[in-house]
């Protein structure tokens, strides 16, 4: 059994072997981490350790050093501790691609591939369309438009330095950093004054009074891309009194919203002079997507 409350052992060769016997396997490994965490948890961290695929786990027979029994100690007790699993291996999957995450970085949520496949739908039959994503976070709305449309330029911007740099990182790593130019800014206020095709954004939106209420996981999450304000709406707000200087004719607007904003947003959206206001249903029937069109 693993025993988490024991501090790390302050002799860095001294071999666990108190807690694991010698030439433990990864089935015996992961069944005495399930004490603790979930299988598939333990999976991953073991996987992410040892270098290869889920799957491999059970008929891996390196050797499992030190270093990587120590690693996976400590990774089960920060996942006990309501870390997320993307933060303790720095990395996630979206839309199919790899993206590293940090604390500076919401990660990616499922809900907002959903986001990035209408926006492709959007701009189908637009020739080489100019897409501006506000608050791009760890980069991943920007860089998955790259890989499914072709010759869009894109506009990522953040607030947050350290985000632009995780955003950067992965533009890299997935070979998108020539679709992508990063720029620091509060949503408008930095851009250089061009007209998009679509401006496309995932805004904070948890009404600031509920964040304490959210699980425990969220809590390790950038509380700046999170907060929306006392209603969770002012960055819809702010979003949709401004975006119109920024877009072309029939240009669209869109966003994703939490579960309950969908008509408050679109009332917004109406007050600005927007047409074609419409929401779309994720996979769970929430309203989770706002899209409109300016009236030019
Ligand atoms: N969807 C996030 C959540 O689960 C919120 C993301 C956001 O504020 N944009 O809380």
């Amino acid at each position: 059994m693993i025993n988490t409350k024991n501090p790390e052992p302050k002799t860095e060769n001294r071999t666990p072997s108190t807690e694991y016997p010698a030439h433990i396997s990864c089935l015996q490994l992961i069944k005495k981490a399930q004490a603790e965490v979930t299988r598939l948890d333990a999976e991953i961290m073991l996987s992410y350790l040892l270098g290869v695929q889920r799957a491999g786990l059970y008929i891996y027979e390196g050797n499992i050093n030190n270093e990587v029994l120590k690693k996976f100690r400590i990774f089960i007790e920060e996942r006990t501790e309501g870390r997320p699993l993307q933060y303790i291996i720095g990395k996630t999957e979206f839309m199919g691609y790899e993206f590293a995450v940090t604390p500076d970085v919401l990660i990616p949520r499922p809900e907002t591939e959903l986001l990035v496949e209408k926006a492709i739908e959007a701009v189908k039959g637009i020739k080489a369309p100019v897409i501006l994503d506000l608050g791009t976070g760890s980069g991943n709305i920007a860089i998955a438009l790259t890989k499914f449309i072709t010759d869009c330029k894109i506009i990522g911007s953040d607030i947050s330095k350290q985000a632009l740099f995780v955003a950067k990182r992965n533009a890299r790593l997935n070979q998108a950093d020539a679709d992508i130019e990063f720029v620091l800014s509060d949503l408008f206020e930095d851009l250089a004054q061009t007209k998009y095709n679509l401006i496309i954004s995932n805004p904070p939106y948890v009404a600031s009074p509920h964040i304490r209420g959210l699980k425990k996981e969220i809590s390790f999450e950038p509380r700046i891309a999170l907060d929306g304000g006392q209603d969770g709406l002012d960055f819809y707000r702010r979003l949709i009194k401004d975006s119109g200087r920024f877009l072309i004719k029939e240009g669209f607007l869109m966003v994703e919203v939490g579960f309950d904003q969908a008509d408050e947003v679109k009332t917004l959206f109406k007050k600005s002079g927007f047409i074609n206001i419409r929401h779309i249903l994720d996979y769970n029937h929430i309203k989770r997507i706002v899209v409109a069109q300016w009236i030019g």
